[in-house]
């Protein structure tokens, strides 16, 4: 029996989302981080016809990012502890281990999710906040873990440009590139460690030219083979506006680059996170914002993407964070792909080999023919 695809009618559908990038608490640097139950956002949210069910977060904790006289709130061991107690008796079950690769040593980590096991699914830096270039050393020895335990790593990432904005009154407000976290400083350390799946957080953003200088680096990557880079989009796009409605045009952007690497679709790359409970988060209309949000997201996945609307909208949500960071497919295909690579390495350094040793030969034959002639 032939089966025709039916267009034009929409159903309703259930999407399960996964929010990789959550903090226990907001993070505000004027004063202490405030305590918020993130648990309040894992709730249903209705896009149009369309229910999102977000069934899990992956919160980090916000005492082992800021610091007070330069020193963190709280160390590796302490601050991520912590954060398991806070969510004991709720149903997050997931968590990112917060790495100080100033202060702390890579052995704490290891100690945390050898006495943990299960809880940890990632780790987490902050260059900024820490005030360490993402291409320093210092982080060698955490990625070096993570490829040991498979564990992806959450980087955030910021601006690669200056930008002046302007006030009411043409006053101006420049603010200048990341000293520390933009996506060329991620990509030289995640060069040192290929296997390892580096996220860039808010994929370089905010604005246009730092996003898209966040993806060139994505599509170089995916190109020469050389890191396993993945972008979230906390914040991409949230703040433009178009007639009461965000236009997800950045959104759109990077999906529609990613859909066309040199290496074909890569859209898996793309991860839905949101940075809750911070910012505009936190407050009596979080998850409304939060909803309005997602909303946004499927409206302009179903506008251009109509024919992949689905799809698209399963791998964003919920289908890359569920490969990246639990059935973690990437890492049989890396160690598939490099099983493959060896042998025809080799084949191809034989191949070399022997064109160098015949191009000599036949060098050699031209300049002694040339130098009988010339004799001759
Ligand atoms: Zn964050």
């Amino acid at each position: 029996m032939k089966i025709t695809k039916m267009n034009n009618i929409s159903f309703k559908r259930i999407y399960y989302c996964t929010d990789m990038h959550v903090h226990d608490k907001d993070i505000d640097v004027k004063t202490p981080a405030k305590s918020i139950d993130t648990t309040k956002f894992l709730k249903e949210y209705q896009a149009d016809s369309d229910t999102f069910v977000l069934k899990q977060i992956i919160p980090s904790s916000a005492d082992c990012l800021l610091s007070q006289d330069g020193k963190p709130l709280a160390d590796e061991i302490a601050g991520n502890s912590k954060i398991l107690k806070t969510y004991e008796n709720t149903p997050v079950r997931d968590f990112l281990a917060v790495c100080q690769p100033k202060t702390g040593n890579v052995e704490n980590i290891r100690q945390l999710i050898d006495e943990n096991p299960d809880k940890f699914v990632g780790l987490k830096f902050h260059p900024n906040m820490s005030e360490l270039p993402a291409e320093s050393e210092l982080y060698d020895d955490y990625l070096s873990f993570a490829k040991e335990k498979k564990l992806p790593c959450l980087f955030h990432s910021d601006r690669s440009f200056d930008k002046v904005y302007r006030g009411a009154k043409g006053e101006k407000y420049p603010v200048y590139k990341s000293l520390f976290s933009r996506p060329d400083q991620i990509y030289s350390l995640a060069k040192r460690h290929p296997e390892v799946p580096v996220v860039m957080a808010h994929c370089g953003g905010p604005e246009k030219e730092d996003i898209n200088a966040c993806v060139d680096i994505v599509l170089e990557s995916i190109k020469k083979n050389n890191a396993k880079l993945y972008v979230d989009i906390s914040w991409v796009g949230i703040d433009d506006y178009k007639n009461d409605a965000r236009h997800m045009e950045k959104l759109v952007e990077i999906i529609k680059k990613l859909k066309n690497s040199s290496k074909g679709d890569m859209t898996e790359r793309i991860l839905f996170g949101t940075d809750i409970p911070i910012a505009r988060y936190n407050g009596a209309e979080g998850t409304k914002i939060y909803g309005d949000y997602i909303k946004d997201i499927s409206k302009a996945i179903k506008k251009e993407f109509p024919s992949e609307a689905e799809e698209l909208t399963e791998k964003i949500f919920y289908k890359n964070a569920q490969d990246l960071f639990f059935d973690k497919n990437w890492a049989k295909e890396t160690k598939k792909a490099l099983k493959m690579s060896m042998p025809k390495m080799a084949f191809m350094g034989a191949c070399v080999a022997a064109i160098g040793f015949f191009g000599y030969k036949l060098l050699t034959l031209n300049k002694n023919q040339n130098n009988t002639q010339k004799n001759n």
